[in-house]
């Protein structure tokens, strides 16, 4: 405020990092941010917020912004800039040319997380109507697909039961694979305030993640299991639960699907499912496992909040299942205070994929290959959809290495920095004839694109971001795109340059085709969530005018709640005299993702490389000492990083993070994947670590 001026103006708009969805009042002077405020009515964050969404807003102004668009013909090439029209009109070219060749599945898109509904939404609009493909994805599929499918199977669609609010009501709070303090921070300090009050705490993980002993919070119960065996873990919880008698028979018998549920039961009755079976493959004693499950199923209100370290493994969608059915055979599904929430890692990565960026659905989880759906879209669209599901991210990378799949719309994604087996990813690219990025920063993917389309940051639109707890909140522009046209316009002109006629005047509209498409969206309108402040879907006649807090009350979104088998398989990724150590991935408080945003901040002094932590045992083994250079390798690659020695991690586990491009941790993570959904196994790659002098 000192540097910049007292604010003249300010309006409501929504954090643009976690899927937390912090509301925020940006306070301006002309067309500069002078502070951001936290908003106090944000249902999400009820005034409070993190030092990612209160500070680490300046990037949008960063010089590093790019606001031109620019072409090359080869990457080798210089770039060019050149006009909008010029660029779409090349990059067009360059996509017409490739189908004519070769066909038109051989191109496709990666929308955006960060970016609003209503920019997803033209986006698959654009690669499903204008391309004629449903090759299009999302980085969901790198973080939380499982969760698409291992809760549409069970409980019939794919999103947290609960609001975040719900977590003042819970009894018992179970943790797994998540570390909500450093990438929910907000949530965070709400779920500390209901363990203050005398909530118990489980936390699954295999670090000693800070909610496990922080002032005034220590978990109850520590489950320290190795990393990749989530579902022996889970399997052994619902072992104590159906052998112990602790099943909430009533609530199963009503609610659930009981041939699913007998054979479940059946199932982990087995000896071999029992938490002493188990001791020796999750390394947690079975008498903590008991403990723990008999506390989750005494309740009397459990609630389950998990992260990506449950999602991505080989089994990450088994485990998603297994959370599942505890919950259900528990009885905690339904009510305040309960439930199964996925703690979602971008601002808007729960809308993403409500509009319809799976290669297999249409908006609002609808299957590609339900004539009826596909009518509704095909009158309104004014296309033909193919009824067969597209490519995923890693098919296409497979496509292109053979041949098949040569054309890439790229928004807001950075797949170099973020996908795993970083020189698997960059190979593909390079295989690819056009590639076109959109996004604010020459990120690490720009450097295979043929085309550079400038994107804008949060603070330059005008939409909706859905959050975690499916609260679908206005992000306002406080200030005019840098570089002329706002996302949704620049889709919109590839499409009429492509030859589909696209035209909305505003990204109001664009709602109001979603809401008319989409049964979950029918009673969502700018008007309604500017006079309401948010609202939740499902939002339509059948809900109150805010939509739905809580999810499946009376029954499942799919009727009766379906159980499955939870058949534990060891990962591929096991230690050898090789690699000897497995190495978990995660993030840190003051960064977000590729660093692309955080780390053209403030935030950048408190931490401004990836580290790699590593017990002082194992330390120890390898004369490695705090701050010495290490080399890391695995059967993918090799890095190197600093060495931070810490007692949160237990021997025979590293962990670090994936912020910085230099350190390049995905240059070691493998391509290993979930067995459904091909969500990436980033939480476990067996690696060596040996000193290195400094490079
Ligand atoms: Fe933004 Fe998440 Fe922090 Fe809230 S908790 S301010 S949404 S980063």
């Amino acid at each position: 405020i000192i540097e910049l001026g007292q604010p003249e103006h300010s309006a409501i708009t929504t954090c643009a990092y976690c899927g937390v969805g912090c509301g925020f009042k940006a306070e301006m002077k002309g067309n500069t941010v002078v502070r951001m405020v936290p908003w106090k009515d944000g249902k999400a964050n009820e005034g409070h917020s993190c030092v990612k969404g209160r500070f680490a807003w300046g990037y949008a102004t960063h010089k590093d912004r790019i606001t031109k668009p620019m072409i090359r013909a080869k990457i080798t090439d210089p770039w060019r800039e050149v006009s909008w029209d010029e660029a779409i009109g090349y990059a067009a070219g360059e996509f017409k040319r490739i189908q004519a060749k070769h066909g038109k599945d051989s191109v496709g898109g990666i929308t955006s997380s960060r970016c609003t509904n209503e920019e997803v939404y033209l986006v698959q609009k654009l690669i499903r109507a204008a391309f004629g493909t449903n090759n299009v994805d999302t980085c969901a599929r790198v973080c939380h697909s499982p969760t698409g499918y291992g809760m549409g199977q069970t409980f019939g669609t794919s999103a947290g039961t609960q609001t975040f609010k719900s977590v003042e009501q819970a009894d018992v709070i179970m943790v797994i694979g998540a570390n909500p303090t450093d990438a929910h921070p907000v949530f965070a300090s709400r779920m500390k305030r209901r363990l203050r009050e005398g909530a118990k705490l489980i936390v699954v993980d295999p670090r000693r993640i800070e909610l496990v002993e922080t002032p005034h919070v220590r978990a109850d119960h520590h489950l320290a299991l190795k990393p990749g065996t989530n579902v022996a873990m889970i399997t052994a919880l619902a072992h104590v639960v159906a052998t112990e008698g602790l099943v909430n028979e009533a609530y199963v018998a009503e609610r659930c699907d009981m041939k699913s549920f007998n054979e479940w039961r059946a199932f982990v009755s087995r000896p071999e499912n029992s938490p002493e079976a188990f001791e020796a493959v999750t390394g947690v004693p079975a008498d903590e496992v008991r403990k723990a499950a008999r506390l989750f199923a005494s309740g009397p209100n459990s609630a389950i909040y998990y992260g990506l370290g449950v999602t991505e493994h080989a089994q990450g969608s088994t485990m998603v299942i297994g959370i599942a059915n505890l919950a259900m055979a528990c009885g905690m599904v339904g009510r305040e205070g309960v439930g199964v929430n996925p703690l979602r890692g971008q601002n808007n990565v729960q809308g993403s994929c409500d509009m319809g960026s799976f290669p297999h659905e249409l908006p609002g989880y609808r299957h590609i290959g339900d004539t009826t759906v596909r009518a509704q879209f095909e009158a309104h669209w004014g296309v033909e959809i193919s009824p067969e599901p597209g490519l995923r991210i890693p098919n296409m990378f497979e496509a292109a290495l053979g041949g098949s799949f040569l054309g890439l719309y790229c928004q807001g994604e950075d797949i170099v920095q973020s996908d795993p087996n970083t020189q698997h990813v960059s190979a593909a690219l390079s295989a690819m004839e056009c590639i076109v990025v959109q996004d604010i920063f020459l990120n690490e993917t720009a450097k295979y694109a043929h085309v550079l389309l400038p994107g804008s940051s949060f603070l330059e639109k005008d939409g909706t971001f859905t959050n975690a707890e499916r609260r679908i909140s206005r992000v306002r522009q406080v200030m005019p795109p840098l570089a002329g046209l706002g996302d949704w316009e620049v889709t919109m002109k590839l499409a009429n340059a492509l030859g589909y006629p696209m035209h909305y005047n505003h990204p109001e509209e664009i709602m109001q085709e979603i809401a008319e498409l989409t049964p979950s969206f029918q009673g969502v309108s700018f008007e309604k969530i500017d006079r309401l402040g948010s609202v939740q879907w499902p939002c339509n006649e059948e809900t109150e005018d805010a939509g739905t807090a809580t999810m499946h009350v009376d029954h499942f979104v799919r009727g009766k709640g379906k159980f499955f088998n939870t058949q534990y398989i060891p990962s591929d990724e096991k230690i050898t005299r090789r690699f000897p150590l497995l190495l978990t991935t995660g993030r840190i408080l003051s960064q977000y993702n590729v660093g692309a945003q955080t780390r053209r901040t403030p935030n950048n002094q408190w931490h401004d490389e990836d580290l790699l932590e590593i017990h002082p045992h194992d330390a120890l083994d390898r004369g490695v000492k705090a701050g010495d250079w290490v080399g890391i390798s695995s059967r993918a690659g090799q890095t190197v990083m600093r060495a931070q020695i810490s007692e949160r991690m237990q021997p025979g586990v590293v962990y670090t993070t994936f912020h910085f491009p230099e350190s390049g941790a995905n240059v070691i993570t493998t391509d290993s994947s979930d067995w459904a959904t091909n969500c990436p196994e980033y939480k476990v790659t067996a690696v060596q670590v040996v000193p290195v002098t400094q490079p």
